[in-house]
Protein backbone atom coordinates (compact mmCIF):
# COMPACT_ATOMS: atom_id res chain seq x y z
CA UNK A 1 0.00 0.00 0.00
CA UNK A 2 1.07 3.63 -0.61
CA UNK A 3 1.20 6.20 1.59
CA UNK A 4 -1.14 9.05 1.32
CA UNK A 5 -0.09 12.39 1.70
CA UNK A 6 0.42 13.36 5.57
CA UNK A 7 -2.67 13.85 7.21
CA UNK A 8 -1.87 17.86 8.28
CA UNK A 9 -2.87 18.93 4.88
CA UNK A 10 -6.69 17.97 5.93
CA UNK A 11 -7.00 21.24 7.81
CA UNK A 12 -5.47 23.28 5.33
CA UNK A 13 -7.64 21.48 2.77
CA UNK A 14 -11.11 21.71 4.46
CA UNK A 15 -10.20 25.52 5.49
CA UNK A 16 -9.26 26.58 2.15
CA UNK A 17 -12.07 24.82 0.61
CA UNK A 18 -14.65 26.65 2.94
CA UNK A 19 -13.29 29.68 2.07
CA UNK A 20 -13.52 28.97 -1.62
CA UNK A 21 -16.51 28.26 -1.74
CA UNK A 22 -17.83 31.18 0.84
CA UNK A 23 -16.08 33.83 -1.33
CA UNK A 24 -17.77 32.13 -4.83
CA UNK A 25 -21.17 31.71 -3.51
CA UNK A 26 -23.05 34.75 -4.95
CA UNK A 27 -21.11 34.41 -8.11
CA UNK A 28 -22.17 30.46 -7.98
CA UNK A 29 -25.52 31.34 -7.15
CA UNK A 30 -25.67 33.36 -10.10
CA UNK A 31 -24.68 30.95 -12.42
CA UNK A 32 -27.26 28.51 -11.66
CA UNK A 33 -29.80 31.14 -11.56
CA UNK A 34 -28.96 31.97 -15.02
CA UNK A 35 -29.93 28.50 -16.16
CA UNK A 36 -30.56 26.60 -13.08
CA UNK A 37 -32.26 27.30 -9.83
CA UNK A 38 -30.20 29.50 -8.43
CA UNK A 39 -28.93 27.29 -5.24
CA UNK A 40 -25.51 25.94 -6.54
CA UNK A 41 -24.08 28.52 -4.15
CA UNK A 42 -25.59 27.81 -1.15
CA UNK A 43 -25.61 24.13 -1.69
CA UNK A 44 -21.93 24.01 -2.41
CA UNK A 45 -21.88 26.51 1.13
CA UNK A 46 -23.99 23.95 3.15
CA UNK A 47 -22.06 20.92 2.12
CA UNK A 48 -18.76 22.70 2.57
CA UNK A 49 -19.32 23.90 6.12
CA UNK A 50 -21.30 20.59 7.18
CA UNK A 51 -17.42 19.12 6.00
CA UNK A 52 -15.41 22.09 7.80
CA UNK A 53 -18.48 21.02 11.29
CA UNK A 54 -16.34 17.55 11.40
CA UNK A 55 -13.38 19.12 11.09
CA UNK A 56 -11.79 17.12 13.88
CA UNK A 57 -12.87 14.12 13.37
CA UNK A 58 -11.78 14.46 9.51
CA UNK A 59 -8.47 15.26 11.58
CA UNK A 60 -8.15 11.72 13.29
CA UNK A 61 -7.72 9.97 10.26
CA UNK A 62 -5.69 9.23 7.80
CA UNK A 63 -5.41 11.32 4.84
CA UNK A 64 -7.57 9.33 1.98
CA UNK A 65 -10.27 8.31 4.59
CA UNK A 66 -10.81 11.97 5.46
CA UNK A 67 -11.47 12.09 1.83
CA UNK A 68 -13.98 10.01 1.80
CA UNK A 69 -15.80 10.61 4.85
CA UNK A 70 -15.67 14.29 3.47
CA UNK A 71 -17.65 12.68 0.44
CA UNK A 72 -19.95 11.08 2.35
CA UNK A 73 -21.13 14.20 4.12
CA UNK A 74 -21.43 15.90 1.11
CA UNK A 75 -23.84 13.27 0.17
CA UNK A 76 -25.95 12.99 3.16
CA UNK A 77 -26.20 17.29 3.57
CA UNK A 78 -26.37 18.41 0.23
CA UNK A 79 -29.92 18.48 -1.12
CA UNK A 80 -28.97 19.30 -5.09
CA UNK A 81 -27.53 16.90 -7.20
CA UNK A 82 -23.68 18.26 -6.85
CA UNK A 83 -23.33 16.92 -3.58
CA UNK A 84 -23.85 13.26 -4.57
CA UNK A 85 -21.84 14.30 -7.59
CA UNK A 86 -18.82 15.79 -5.72
CA UNK A 87 -19.46 13.37 -2.90
CA UNK A 88 -18.90 10.63 -5.42
CA UNK A 89 -16.00 12.17 -6.34
CA UNK A 90 -14.70 12.32 -2.27
CA UNK A 91 -15.53 8.86 -1.81
CA UNK A 92 -14.37 7.33 -4.64
CA UNK A 93 -11.35 8.90 -4.38
CA UNK A 94 -10.84 7.74 -0.88
CA UNK A 95 -11.32 4.24 -1.34
CA UNK A 96 -9.55 3.88 -4.46
CA UNK A 97 -5.98 2.66 -4.54
CA UNK A 98 -2.58 4.41 -5.96
CA UNK A 99 -1.84 7.67 -6.01
CA UNK A 100 -3.74 10.88 -6.43
CA UNK A 101 -3.84 11.02 -10.79
CA UNK A 102 -5.16 7.02 -10.19
CA UNK A 103 -7.48 8.42 -7.63
CA UNK A 104 -8.85 11.24 -9.02
CA UNK A 105 -9.49 9.13 -12.21
CA UNK A 106 -11.44 6.58 -10.13
CA UNK A 107 -13.48 9.86 -8.62
CA UNK A 108 -13.93 11.42 -11.96
CA UNK A 109 -15.57 7.71 -12.75
CA UNK A 110 -18.14 8.11 -10.21
CA UNK A 111 -19.42 11.26 -11.04
CA UNK A 112 -20.06 9.70 -14.58
CA UNK A 113 -21.59 6.45 -13.37
CA UNK A 114 -23.88 8.08 -10.98
CA UNK A 115 -24.69 11.45 -13.14
CA UNK A 116 -25.19 8.82 -15.95
CA UNK A 117 -23.31 11.66 -17.84
CA UNK A 118 -20.10 12.45 -19.58
CA UNK A 119 -17.74 15.98 -21.35
CA UNK A 120 -19.99 18.02 -23.48
CA UNK A 121 -23.25 17.91 -21.36
CA UNK A 122 -22.31 21.34 -20.28
CA UNK A 123 -21.80 19.95 -16.90
CA UNK A 124 -18.86 20.12 -13.60
CA UNK A 125 -17.74 16.75 -15.74
CA UNK A 126 -16.21 19.46 -19.00
CA UNK A 127 -13.85 20.46 -15.99
CA UNK A 128 -13.14 17.47 -14.49
CA UNK A 129 -12.53 14.76 -16.99
CA UNK A 130 -10.01 17.55 -18.87
CA UNK A 131 -8.13 17.68 -15.87
CA UNK A 132 -8.01 14.36 -15.21
CA UNK A 133 -6.40 13.32 -18.42
CA UNK A 134 -3.71 16.19 -17.73
CA UNK A 135 -2.88 14.74 -14.16
CA UNK A 136 -2.59 11.70 -15.74
CA UNK A 137 -0.08 12.76 -17.89
CA UNK A 138 1.61 14.65 -15.56
CA UNK A 139 0.94 17.98 -15.39
CA UNK A 140 2.19 20.27 -13.51
CA UNK A 141 -0.57 22.33 -10.88
CA UNK A 142 0.23 25.14 -12.49
CA UNK A 143 -0.83 23.62 -16.04
CA UNK A 144 -3.87 22.20 -14.15
CA UNK A 145 -5.11 25.19 -12.89
CA UNK A 146 -4.87 26.65 -16.51
CA UNK A 147 -7.06 23.25 -17.95
CA UNK A 148 -9.60 23.93 -15.16
CA UNK A 149 -9.58 27.53 -16.34
CA UNK A 150 -10.36 27.48 -19.85
CA UNK A 151 -12.61 24.12 -19.22
CA UNK A 152 -15.00 26.17 -17.36
CA UNK A 153 -14.86 29.14 -19.79
CA UNK A 154 -15.80 26.30 -22.79
CA UNK A 155 -19.20 25.61 -21.06
CA UNK A 156 -20.29 28.54 -22.25
CA UNK A 157 -21.21 28.18 -25.82
CA UNK A 158 -22.47 24.58 -25.16
CA UNK A 159 -26.06 23.15 -24.61
CA UNK A 160 -26.57 21.62 -21.78
CA UNK A 161 -27.88 17.92 -22.22
CA UNK A 162 -27.66 16.81 -18.87
CA UNK A 163 -29.45 18.17 -15.16
CA UNK A 164 -31.37 21.33 -14.82
CA UNK A 165 -30.46 23.25 -17.39
CA UNK A 166 -31.04 20.35 -19.86
CA UNK A 167 -34.51 21.42 -19.15
CA UNK A 168 -33.59 25.07 -21.40
CA UNK A 169 -32.42 23.52 -24.12
CA UNK A 170 -30.88 26.29 -26.26
CA UNK A 171 -31.46 28.26 -23.76
CA UNK A 172 -28.60 26.83 -21.73
CA UNK A 173 -26.12 28.75 -24.54
CA UNK A 174 -24.44 31.31 -23.41
CA UNK A 175 -24.08 31.10 -19.79
CA UNK A 176 -20.94 29.16 -17.57
CA UNK A 177 -22.17 26.30 -16.41
CA UNK A 178 -21.85 26.49 -12.31
CA UNK A 179 -20.68 23.51 -11.87
CA UNK A 180 -17.90 23.76 -14.23
CA UNK A 181 -17.18 27.08 -12.86
CA UNK A 182 -16.79 25.48 -8.78
CA UNK A 183 -15.04 22.41 -9.93
CA UNK A 184 -12.63 25.03 -11.28
CA UNK A 185 -11.98 26.47 -8.24
CA UNK A 186 -11.58 23.90 -6.08
CA UNK A 187 -9.01 22.54 -8.48
CA UNK A 188 -7.40 25.87 -8.18
CA UNK A 189 -7.15 25.77 -4.31
CA UNK A 190 -6.30 22.17 -4.92
CA UNK A 191 -3.12 23.31 -7.34
CA UNK A 192 -2.30 26.18 -5.04
CA UNK A 193 -2.25 24.29 -1.86
CA UNK A 194 0.00 21.85 -4.09
CA UNK A 195 2.27 24.27 -4.62
CA UNK A 196 2.27 26.10 -1.45
CA UNK A 197 1.21 24.04 1.54
CA UNK A 198 3.65 25.69 4.23
CA UNK A 199 1.10 28.59 3.04
CA UNK A 200 -1.59 27.48 4.34
CA UNK A 201 -3.25 28.92 6.59
CA UNK A 202 -4.02 27.65 10.49
CA UNK A 203 -7.15 25.84 11.46
CA UNK A 204 -8.99 28.17 13.74
CA UNK A 205 -9.09 26.55 17.28
CA UNK A 206 -13.11 26.75 17.51
CA UNK A 207 -15.82 24.56 17.08
P1 LIG B 1 -29.34 21.11 -8.79
O1 LIG B 1 -29.12 21.05 -10.27
O2 LIG B 1 -30.00 19.87 -8.27
O3 LIG B 1 -30.03 22.36 -8.37
P2 LIG B 1 -26.80 22.27 -8.08
O4 LIG B 1 -27.39 23.53 -8.57
O5 LIG B 1 -26.13 22.30 -6.76
O6 LIG B 1 -27.89 21.11 -8.09
O7 LIG B 1 -25.71 21.77 -9.12
C1 LIG B 1 -25.85 21.96 -10.49
C2 LIG B 1 -24.60 21.46 -11.20
O8 LIG B 1 -24.49 20.05 -11.08
C3 LIG B 1 -24.67 21.71 -12.70
O9 LIG B 1 -24.18 23.00 -13.00
C4 LIG B 1 -23.78 20.62 -13.27
O10 LIG B 1 -22.43 21.02 -13.36
C5 LIG B 1 -23.88 19.52 -12.24
N1 LIG B 1 -24.72 18.42 -12.75
C6 LIG B 1 -26.06 18.33 -12.75
N2 LIG B 1 -26.47 17.15 -13.28
C7 LIG B 1 -25.33 16.48 -13.61
C8 LIG B 1 -25.06 15.19 -14.19
N3 LIG B 1 -26.02 14.35 -14.51
N4 LIG B 1 -23.76 14.85 -14.37
C9 LIG B 1 -22.76 15.68 -14.01
N5 LIG B 1 -22.95 16.88 -13.46
C10 LIG B 1 -24.22 17.29 -13.27
MG1 LIG C 1 -29.27 24.23 -8.69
Amino acid sequence: MQAGPDNSLIAPLVERACATIRDHEAELTELDRAIGDGDHGVNMRRGFEAIAAQRAELQALDFWPAVQKAGTILVMRVGGASGPLYGSLLMAMGKAEGGLAERFAAGVAAVKSRGKSDIGAKTMLDVLVPVQQALAAGATPAALRAIAAEAAAATLPMRASKGRASFLGERSVGHVDPGARSAELLIAMACDLAENPMQAAPMEKSS
